[in-house]
């Protein structure tokens, strides 16, 4: 039996079911932002067509400027596709530590608003304004006046989309509604006539394999969605996450913890038959890093720090934690250091950790990182191998599950099956 517990940072009273239309949570997005930051930096790249990337001719683009994007440039493309485009493109690269000071900046200005703020990445964060209502009754003016405050305490070329909701989802997606620049809230009174212009796959979160089960089952906008009883959205998209749906979209707040994972874990309660076969143990192992693999995936997460853990028959356990020089999301990486670090310890303790009276075998990892941050500075070595996992798990999004295994999970397709469908309820909302 497997099971899985997930640790959010868990502030009393803010992910709820009921609908709280006097909420309000300021989602803040950069436009832009390594490029402008870049721009920043320096004035000369100012109003210029600019792109952050590897900098050779195949590198992927990972940030194109306001200026650039006018031109069609988009994030992933090559740099030789781009050039196309927009012949007079400058590619800088990317300069790590420059976005984490303005970000550090940004973070600063949001906190001088409201105690309430949550960085969901490198260049977006929740202001949450639910009680300083009173301090401030007029939640566009508090918008205007924090996009000024980035601007002149951060930097003047900073630009940002908010968006203001009674939920953070309802924030984010008003965000994407107006950019660059952006402004626009969503309220009781103008979100069916937001929802009515657009498509589903407009949902943050909405990929284009739940939009195809929705058709099929007659809604086809946003708008028929929130109007859609919660236990019929469950039935539709053949879970909870069903209801989320519907209560995201009437007000309730269920995403506001997301970002506020502390850990996760996978832990396995082992059969006899298993406990006698090291080669079955070490197959189970992989099988949980994978799992905290696509987990850490779906968050948007690189872990610092792993931790394993074994319980025998006895009632003793034996545990080390491990903290990394660079953070990891690969499970194949996570089974590597683990495995390392038994061989060692089974070496240096004369005895066996996998030994025929273990009971439980589990996997924590913590100290997460936001992906944004990371892609950066590991940009050479790992990126591209970084993209091809994000690539994996899109195909598996729209395919399913089975259709896509890497090949090291090839060799355990068993071990894998048996745990497809573990996961926690907050797996299913991301
Ligand atoms: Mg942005």
């Amino acid at each position: 039996m497997y099971s899985v517990k997930d640790k959010p940072n868990k502030r009393k009273g803010q992910n709820v079911t009921s609908p709280n239309k006097k909420a309000v949570i300021l989602f803040i997005d950069m436009n832009s932002f390594f490029a402008s930051c870049e721009q920043q930096e320096n004035p000369v790249l100012r109003g210029k067509p600019i792109v952050v990337c590897g900098g050779h001719a195949n590198g992927v683009i990972i940030a194109p400027s306001i200026e650039a994007k006018t031109f069609g440039v988009k994030t992933g493309m090559r740099l030789k596709e781009a050039t196309l485009l927009c012949p007079h493109l400058f590619a800088i690269t990317p300069h790590s530590n420059v976005y984490r000071k303005y970000h550090i900046g940004i973070m600063n200005v949001l906190r001088q608003f409201s105690e309430d703020v949550i960085p969901k990445s490198i260049d977006e964060a929740v202001v949450n304004l639910s009680h300083y209502q009173l301090l401030y009754p007029d939640a566009f003016k508090v918008a205007r006046e924090i996009k000024e405050a980035i601007q002149n305490q951060v930097g003047e070329w900073l630009q940002c989309s908010i968006g203001i909701a009674p939920n953070t989802f309802l924030a984010k997606l008003a965000t994407n509604l107006q950019k660059p620049n952006g402004l626009v809230q969503i309220h009781e009174n103008n979100i069916d006539e937001i929802l009515k212009t657009l498509r589903l796959t407009d949902l943050p979160g909405i990929a284009q394999r739940t939009e195809k089960k929705l058709i099929q089952a007659g809604i086809h906008s946003p708008f028929t969605m929130r109007h859609t009883s919660p236990e019929v959205l469950k039935h539709i998209m053949g879970g909870v996450a069903g209801y989320h749906w519907h209560y995201r979209l009437n007000f309730a707040e269920v995403d506001l913890h997301s970002s506020a994972y502390k850990s996760m874990s996978a832990v396995r309660t082992l059969s006899s038959l298993q406990r006698n076969n090291v080669k079955v143990l070490y197959e189970i192992l992989l099988a949980l890093c994978m799992k905290l693999e696509s987990r850490l995936v779906h968050h948007h997460f690189f872990a610092k720090s792993i931790a394993f853990q074994s319980t025998y028959l006895n009632q003793s356990h034996w545990a080390f934690h491990v903290r990394l020089q660079h953070p990891i999301q690969d499970g194949t990486d996570i089974f590597k250091y683990l495995k390392q670090k038994i061989d060692l310890s089974e070496k240096s303790l004369q005895r066996n950790i996998f030994s025929s009276d273990i009971r439980t075998i589990g996997v924590v990892v913590n100290e997460f990182i936001p992906d944004t941050y990371v892609q950066y500075e590991l940009f050479d070595q790992n990126l591209k191998r970084d993209q091809l996992r994000k690539t994996v798990y899109h195909i598996k999004e729209l395919f399913g599950n089975h259709k896509m295994i890497k090949a090291v999970e090839m060799r355990e397709t068993e071990v894998l099956h048996d745990i497809i469908g573990f996961g926690s309820v907050k797996d299913m909302i991301g």
